[in-house]
């Protein structure tokens, strides 16, 4: 039932997107997730702005989405309060044909084991089973059986950094308008199969084999007669959850094309598991500082990778820093340094008030999590001070000897040059570059002369089996051994309403 006066489809949008470790004790709260309503939701999707063509295919109902930067799980209250808000709205919204329901997948709900579930359920009570749901997700989102069934369209990013993403948020909203404008509305069939591997998303990025030929596939599976789309969903590694580990999903007007383009890709997905390793070499923080100060490629890029902000981590952890200010190498002045970064908004703001040129004594980072150091003990000069930022807000660089720290009031990774550039350091001209991120983001990658991952510890440690898993399904590798392969045939999803 399009739109009487319009003839459009009358579509929602609602979801709540966000990836928790649920080894971090930080917690992403209401606020953290920055809930837009009304067209602020439209306005974020480029593709959906005023004057772009999708804006005009669809009568958009906007309701609520919220989008976090990874953190710690989500507490129930903040979720109960914000699913009432997406219910209240879909319940109040009239006449629907589809819901678009954006989600990243990898969402932890404290007390809950599958958030997105227990949320497409919910929407899918409240709009009934004649509209049509899809999602674009992140391929680090886990499908779990339920979410399978709730949902008719799932599609996921097909590049790890997350170039695509946008192209996949669009490209959800055009097979729910392509199934939309088909007579008959004929929901795809879905074949669904676990492969049960869990691993981080350091060892899966695309740029490397065997995601990369691996994901390469996904296009040409999606271009069949017969197919609408595919996908694999590598899963997420830092929630200890029954429902992680990867999945392989294809959809279609033809239920065997499905199940065999399923079948094969999980297959090939497992037979090639023990090829995925480290996108760049790992080692102990020790060995990464001793091989980068004793390199002659600069910029030399050592990622803290344990408690990276934007897999999960809390972001606060200081053990890295407190040893690297340990280190004679770096602080001696004989090398320049820059480490990004910490939230420390007590530190930040101890700096402002003291004020550039001061030499300052700071305690740095543990507010969420203490890790296995507790707060650095900072002794240096305010450098930099930069307001402003809509994610840092105030970022200030005190100097120890030649290492160069970022502070930061709110918590923020560091992914482009102009990040630094703005606070006064030029990361080209130094000769090493800490980043607490894990796989360095396409900017700091293409400026990196030589890189290296620390495995540091955080809520996200890239050494999975440290950190004491016990509610994942097993056997799973690479936790376990299999002593016979698992089964990875396809499994039909029903169809909703069938
Ligand atoms: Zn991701």
């Amino acid at each position: 039932m399009s739109s009487p006066a319009s003839g459009r489809p009358r579509i929602a949008i609602a979801g709540l997107s966000v990836e928790s470790s649920t080894f971090s004790p930080a917690r992403t709260r209401i606020a953290d997730l920055r809930p837009r309503r009304g067209n602020d939701v439209l306005d974020h999707y480029a593709f959906l702005q005023a004057g772009a063509e999708l804006r005009s295919a669809a009568d958009w109902v906007p309701v609520l989405q919220g989008r976090a930067i990874p953190g710690g799980a989500v507490p129930l209250e903040d979720y109960l309060q914000l699913k009432q808000e997406i219910l209240a709205g879909l319940q109040s919204a009239q006449q629907l044909d589809g819901l678009v329901l954006d989600i990243h997948g990898a969402m932890s709900v404290v007390g809950m084991d599958d958030a997105e579930g227990d949320l497409a359920a919910t929407v899918r009570q409240a709009v009934g089973p004649e509209v049509v749901i899809s999602t674009g997700m992140d391929l680090h989102g886990n499908v779990s059986w339920k979410l399978a069934e709730t949902v008719d369209l799932l599609t996921c990013y097909r590049m790890a950094p997350h170039e695509d993403a946008l192209e996949t948020k669009e490209r959800a909203i055009r097979n729910l308008i392509d199934v939309l404008q088909t007579p008959g509305r004929p929901r795809p069939a879905k074949a669904w199969v676990p492969v049960p591997i869990l691993l981080p998303g350091e060892k899966t990025s695309t740029r490397i084999e065997p995601a990369k030929s691996l994901y390469a596939k996904v296009p040409d599976i999606e271009a069949l007669p017969d197919v609408l789309d595919a996908g694999i969903w590598i899963g997420y590694a830092w929630a200890d959850e029954p429902r992680n580990m990867a999945v392989v999903m294809v959809t279609g007007s033809n239920a065997d094309t499905a199940a065999r383009e399923a079948t094969n890709l999980a297959q090939e997905v497992w037979r090639r598991r023990a090829e995925f390793n480290f996108v760049a070499p790992s080692a102990s923080l020790d060995e990464c500082i001793k091989t980068a100060t004793a390199s002659k490629q600069r910029p030399f890029f050592i990622s803290d990778s344990g408690d990276n902000p934007t897999a999960g981590g809390a972001g606060d952890v200081s053990w890295t820093l407190v040893e690297l200010l340990e280190r004679d190498e770096l602080i001696s002045g004989d090398l320049t340094a820059i480490y990004a970064s910490i939230p420390a908004s007590e530190a930040v703001e101890t700096c402002v008030s003291r004020g550039i040129g001061v030499t300052v004594e700071l305690h740095v980072g543990a507010l969420s999590d203490a890790g296995p150091s507790g707060p650095a003990r900072l002794t240096g000069i305010v450098e930099h001070i930069h307001h402003g930022d809509p994610v840092a807000e105030i970022e200030v660089v005190v100097r120890v000897g030649g290492l160069h720290v970022i502070l930061t009031k709110s918590r923020k990774p560091y992914h482009l040059e102009a990040d630094f550039l703005r606070n006064g350091l030029k990361p080209r001209e130094a000769d090493v570059v800490i980043v607490k991120i894990g796989y360095l983001e396409p900017e700091l990658f293409e400026m990196a002369a030589d890189w290296m991952l620390a495995l540091t510890p955080g809520g996200v440690d890239q050494d999975l089996l440290r950190l004491g898993h016990s509610r994942i399904d097993r056997p799973m590798f690479p936790f376990d051994r299999h002593d016979s392969d698992p089964d990875l045939h396809a499994r039909l999803v029903p169809t909703v309403g069938q």
